[in-house]
């Protein structure tokens, strides 16, 4: 098993031993194990949703990974660890360069990962202007740099209250999952972003543009769970999310098993049962 990997760390770009890394953060996975109770983690194979089972990928050293770590331990304990236990409606603080990174730190990842695989659909302007974005936030991950990274657009929306989910609520624990896409026309740079959703919350990091309609879960501000009105570029990838391969992947689950996750979604977030009838 102790095969040993040498490669290119993708953060200090230095040849070292590469370790096996989560895209997104092992945190979230364990939280939908705990929740989950068949206590196994639930997948969809979905080319958009490269996340399986937490999946781990030669990605960078020893000491990127501890750089990373840090912050993902700052997140858990301050923000996470409350936020999780009271079922994602609790209320929070964000204005801390420590939540700013460990959010960066995942957009990076995810962008870094699907550009490696290959992103379709751009223009040469745009891939250029990609990795311009790509090399920015990952020098400003390298260096700590926070002048740069409170520079950048990031949001964090709690998923607990959002209407979206109102109609699949064991989506808001029972998955994560993560694109990137541009919207707009070609070469407009109307905005593009890295979407990451996790139990409880969705990561928006934008590579270009912004939400105006997601001001409110701008990093830095107090985070208060709330239905909120979402832009309809994020409707549109929650759909790729959560309309296609998952309904596959929800088909294959008991309806005993799918009735127990959401009766205890719904029970630990106070909301009734979403009707059975269209199933
Ligand atoms: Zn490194």
């Amino acid at each position: 098993m102790a095969s040993k990997h040498i490669g290119i760390c993708r953060l200090c770009k230095q040849e070292r031993e590469l370790k096996n890394s989560h895209i997104v953060p092992k945190l979230f996975f364990n939280l939908i194990k705990k929740n989950s109770p068949t206590g196994r983690f639930r997948t969809t194979d979905n080319p958009n949703t490269p996340y399986q089972d937490g999946k781990k990928l030669p990605f960078l050293c020893e000491d990127c990974e501890e750089r990373f770590s840090k912050y993902e331990t700052f997140f858990s304990n301050q923000i996470y660890q409350n936020f999780s236990d009271g079922y994602g409606v609790e209320k929070f603080e964000s204005n801390d360069d420590e939540i700013r990174y460990f959010a960066l730190s995942i957009a990076w990842r995810t962008l870094k990962y699907l550009m490696e695989k290959g992103i379709g659909n751009l223009s040469n302007e745009e891939y250029k202007q990609l990795d311009i974005v790509l090399e920015k936030w990952r020098n400003a991950l390298y260096q700590e740099d926070f002048k740069t990274i409170r520079a950048i657009k990031q949001y964090m929306i709690p998923t607990a209250f959002l209407h979206y989910f109102s109609g699949r609520p064991t989506r808001i624990i029972s998955n994560v999952c993560g694109d990137f896409k541009v919207y707009g026309k070609e070469n407009e740079f109307r905005a593009a972003y890295t979407t990451v959703q996790v139990p409880y919350l969705i990561f928006v990091s934008m590579a270009w543009g912004e939400e105006s309609l997601l001001h409110h879960y701008e990093i830095g501000e107090k985070i208060i769970p709330n239905d909120i009105e979402l832009p309809e570029t994020l409707v549109w990838q929650l759909d790729l999310f959560h309309k296609q391969k998952f309904e596959e992947a929800n088909q294959a689950m008991s309806d005993k098993q799918r009735q127990k996750i959401t009766q205890m979604v719904c029970k630990n977030l106070g909301i009734s049962l979403p009707d059975h009838k269209h199933k």
